[in-house]
């Protein structure tokens, strides 16, 4: 069986997304700037797909810019609101201690140019606390970012009420909803958003393209300078089949929604159930408030990187809570953020399932991952101290 259960990582395109991509590399590649007709057909399809996606997120289509996809769309919300926040003598960003590197490595880049970063903490549940943020905020805040949904526990944040806060005190606000557009309703007027992070590939769209939102009246400034594609605010000549790919995965992402994600949180409920019965496993990352497709445990005694090898021979595509830094192998900043020590994050495994997802393959994930973990934990030094009572269990 091949089951692939990565869908934080990346998606499969849909058809109609290729379909649509494959049509407009084959007959549609005018520059949307030229100004003869098959470049201004071009434009027309461009500023089509512009009103589409901004109507899938209850925005105007002057408040949409295409990118080419979550990193770069980060990237610029955050050098553009420090930026903007520095001419007004404001230097003080808030965030999150579990944010995806795209804005984490952006903070970090911020902090050495003279700016100070509040990393606010996500609890064990892996949920941040408005109240938090409020009591965060100062005079010299000048920007707030928080994910609207978490890449590796798939937790859900409160966004709404930060974004409430975050109006009454004057101060931008910024979501990294790449794990949420296409998979929950976002209403940036609703939830009170200043600027929304997204990527085509997280929502079986094509890799490469994404755009990001800005709301009427926040400042926005350039990261790629050149010509006045995008009203300016970010050069380069469109990707109009990636646009145009985008829109319809996104379309159809929004249409499906609701049916996807009943049958999608039915399979999760059940591999967590199924998963739970491992002796020594958690699952990471709060029950209810979770994304559909996300299933992420820990397992004590054994290591991620191993049983992500062990279950791709079994055909399983999966995740593991450690990342390959610089050559070597780091647990996950977000299972540390959520109080899991080095040890336990690293026996780590993150399944997200997409919505194809069957309950004959849960039950062969659900197998296949108990007989990993029991494999592994017959020839593990660690397991072994903790059976021994040299080492005190961590997880029930
Ligand atoms: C995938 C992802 C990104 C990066 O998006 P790319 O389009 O791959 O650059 C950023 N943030 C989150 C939460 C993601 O899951």
């Amino acid at each position: 069986m091949q089951i692939y259960a990565d869908n934080a990582a990346t998606t499969k395109m849909s058809k109609a997304a290729v379909d649509t991509m494959t049509e407009y590399m084959n007959n549609w590649f005018g520059n949307p700037s030229s100004l003869y007709t098959i470049g201004q057909r071009a434009k027309e399809k461009l500023e089509e797909a512009r009103a589409l996606t901004a109507e899938m997120i209850n925005a105007d289509r002057r408040e949409i810019i295409f990118t080419s996809g979550g990193s770069e769309s980060d990237n610029q919300a955050l050098m553009s609101a420090a930026e903007f926040g520095k001419r007004n003598g404001k230097t003080h960003i808030i965030s999150t201690a579990f944010e995806h590197h795209a804005v984490l490595h952006t903070l970090r880049k911020l902090e050495k140019n003279g700016f100070e970063i509040t990393l606010l903490p996500v609890y064990k549940n892996g949920i941040v606390l408005p109240e938090d943020v409020e009591a965060a905020i100062r005079e010299d805040t000048c920007l707030v970012s928080v994910m609207t949904a978490n890449n590796e526990i798939g937790t859900i944040q409160p966004i709404s009420e930060i974004g409430q806060i975050c109006r009454n005190h004057g101060v931008i606000f910024h979501t990294d909803a790449v794990q949420a557009v296409g998979h929950l309703p976002i209403d940036v007027k609703a939830q009170n958003i200043d600027m929304l992070s997204a990527s085509a590939h997280k929502f079986h769209g094509p890799k490469g393209v994404g755009f990001l939102y800005v709301r009427k009246g926040i400042p926005l400034s350039n990261l790629i300078e050149g010509g006045a594609q995008e009203r300016g605010k970010r050069a380069g000549t469109e990707n109009l089949a990636g646009i145009m790919s985008m829109t319809v995965a996104l379309r159809e992402s929004v249409e499906n929604m609701d049916r996807n994600n009943a049958h999608m949180s039915e399979v999760r409920d059940y591999l967590i159930k199924g998963l739970s019965q491992i002796p020594h496993s958690a699952l990471n990352g709060d029950a209810e408030k979770r994304l559909a497709g996300n299933v992420n445990f820990s397992f004590e005694g054994i290591e991620g990187e191993s049983i992500l090898i062990l279950l791709d021979r079994e055909g399983i595509s999966a995740s593991s809570g450690s990342a390959c830094t610089s050559g070597a192998l780091d647990p996950s900043h977000v299972l540390l953020a959520i109080g899991r020590i080095h040890d336990v994050a690293h026996g780590s495994l993150r399944l997200t399932i997409g919505e194809d997802i069957t309950f004959e393959q849960a039950d062969y994930i659900i197998e296949k991952v108990k007989n990993t973990v029991a494999h592994l934990r017959g020839f593990s030094p660690v397991w072994r101290d903790l059976a021994e009572g040299k080492r005190k269990y961590i997880l029930p």
